[in-house]
């Protein structure tokens, strides 16, 4: 398999585990700060109806019941696979200790589920929270994913994320003394930003202790603000060859032990509004490792680990 040069997912997944993993993407029930009215109602900017948890399994069944959904679909894809529980949708946090105990751990009580993926937000995780993910980290590998976006204190405001870069580092400091791992979401193409905003970001991202990066594409989803801004013609999309030099920049300037979950985004087809070209992942993948090649960015870079 060709070499990549980043710290890619399925090698990291298999240095840990030994098998292929796969995520199952779950909705446990949960609303959000930004959404209940604690923090506003209309969420931010681009979320989405579901709660940017558009590829979660049904919130009206059971955490063991999408769980058996998942495994089913996946199972016939790959032969030797285990699975890591993704609370996806929404806030994974934002409810008591005990409601979240008991979800955690049904999800734990499932066959070949070797991990919990949580994403939450920064501003969603009290001390009691982490010392639950704390006591779950003695059994199982637990990871959580803060939906951060950006070290732009004026874009977090345009996008209405709802906290300040303090809350998060904070956070992710307080997770990492717990001896949780966490992964970072950022997004690229945010109203306003350019390509040193995006780069301001990840230099940000390596001061603090974190595990892994997703670097997501901004998709402009039906039924949402940042949907009436493009309409509007107040929002232009990225275009792919920007993406594609701006994703290469970010993993030149990111440190190399980071892993890198995610290259692009996952836009639900049924609600993409734009950009359309990236409905393509497969060439949009092959686009951006041709890019990286051609610019020759870390060349051996797992050769040195
Ligand atoms: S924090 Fe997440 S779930 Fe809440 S409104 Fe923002 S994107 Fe949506």
């Amino acid at each position: 398999m060709e070499e990549k040069p980043y710290r890619d997912l399925n090698g990291y997944y298999r240095s840990l585990f030994g098998c292929k993993i796969a995520k199952i993407a779950l909705d446990g029930g949960f609303t959000c700060p930004n959404r209940d009215g604690t923090c506003g109602t209309r969420g931010c900017l681009f979320c989405s109806a579901g709660g940017s948890g558009d590829f979660a399994e049904n919130a009206a069944l059971s955490i063991a019941q999408q769980i058996e959904k998942g495994r089913a679909q996946t199972a016939k894809k790959w032969a030797d696979v285990k699975y890591i529980a993704y609370f996806q949708a929404f806030t994974n946090t934002y409810a008591p200790v005990a409601v979240l105990r008991q979800k955690f751990e049904e999800a734990l009580a499932q066959p070949e589920i070797v991990g919990l993926s949580i994403a939450t937000r920064a501003d969603c995780l009290p001390q009691d929270v982490i010392d639950l993910l704390k006591e779950l980290s003695q059994k199982t590998k637990i990871w959580v994913e803060i939906g951060f976006q950006t070290a732009n204190e004026q874009t977090a405001k345009i996008i209405r994320r709802g906290y300040d870069n303090a809350v998060f580092a904070d956070a992710v400091q307080r997770l990492h003394q717990a001896g949780i791992s966490v992964i970072v979401h950022t997004i690229l193409g945010l109203p306003g930003e350019t390509k040193e905003d995006v780069l301001h970001t990840m230099r940000y991202l390596n001061d603090l202790p974190i595990e892994g990066v997703k670097l997501q594409l901004l998709h402009v989803l039906e039924n949402t603000d940042l949907a009436q801004w493009y309409r509007m013609g107040k929002y232009e999309p990225l275009d792919l060859q920007t993406y594609v030099d701006w994703v290469c920049a970010c993993i030149s300037v990111l440190r190399e032990d980071i892993v890198i979950h995610r290259l692009t985004g996952d836009g639900d087809r049924k609600t993409l509004l734009a950009p359309t070209w990236s409905l393509s992942k497969r060439y949009v993948w092959n686009t951006l490792h041709k890019q990286m090649r051609t610019q020759n960015i870390r060349q051996g870079q797992n050769a040195k680990k």
